[in-house]
């Protein structure tokens, strides 16, 4: 039997930090409070992208940068095992541009957000405007010629 009542436990739940700051969640967070709806992990794509835009043909990958290898300051490299660790982030490194191209070439729109570019809220959000071009998002969802 549980000895721990429900409201302690759910307490104890709260108090777990990194459900509610991690990188996705944060991204998750901006795009609802900008009304951009979302999928989640669709399984059916590539790679399994993080966030699927719905009705926008987009894709968002909320990428760590230690294991994506972003090249950033959080990039760090194990003191040991140096080749193991090597051939680790080659393979996801090599993996991650296979299924970007591989969604590209299906007509999706990839976008990669990098963890250390989640900190802060404010940038996240204008950047998130930015990309989904809200002014045009709100009235139609004719796409604009992309960079
Ligand atoms: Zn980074």
């Amino acid at each position: 039997m549980d000895i721990v009542s429900s409201k302690i436990r759910s307490r104890i739940m709260a108090a777990v930090p990194q459900r509610n700051t991690s990188p996705e969640m944060m991204v998750r967070r901006e795009l609802k409070s900008l009304g951009i709806r979302c999928r989640l992990n669709d399984k059916g794509l590539p790679g399994s992208p993080d966030i699927v835009v719905v009705g926008r043909k987009t894709v968002i990958f909320v990428h760590g940068c230690f294991w994506h290898r972003h090249g950033c300051s959080r990039t760090t490299w194990p003191e040991t095992r140096a080749e193991f660790w090597s051939n680790k982030f080659e393979q996801n490194v090599f993996r991650d541009r296979k299924n970007i191209l591989s969604l590209r070439r299906k007509d999706w729109r990839v976008i990669v957000i990098w963890e250390c570019s989640t900190a802060d809220p404010k940038t996240l959000r204008r950047r998130i405007r930015r990309l989904f071009d809200l002014s045009v998002l709100k009235g139609n969802l004719t796409n604009r010629p992309r960079s």
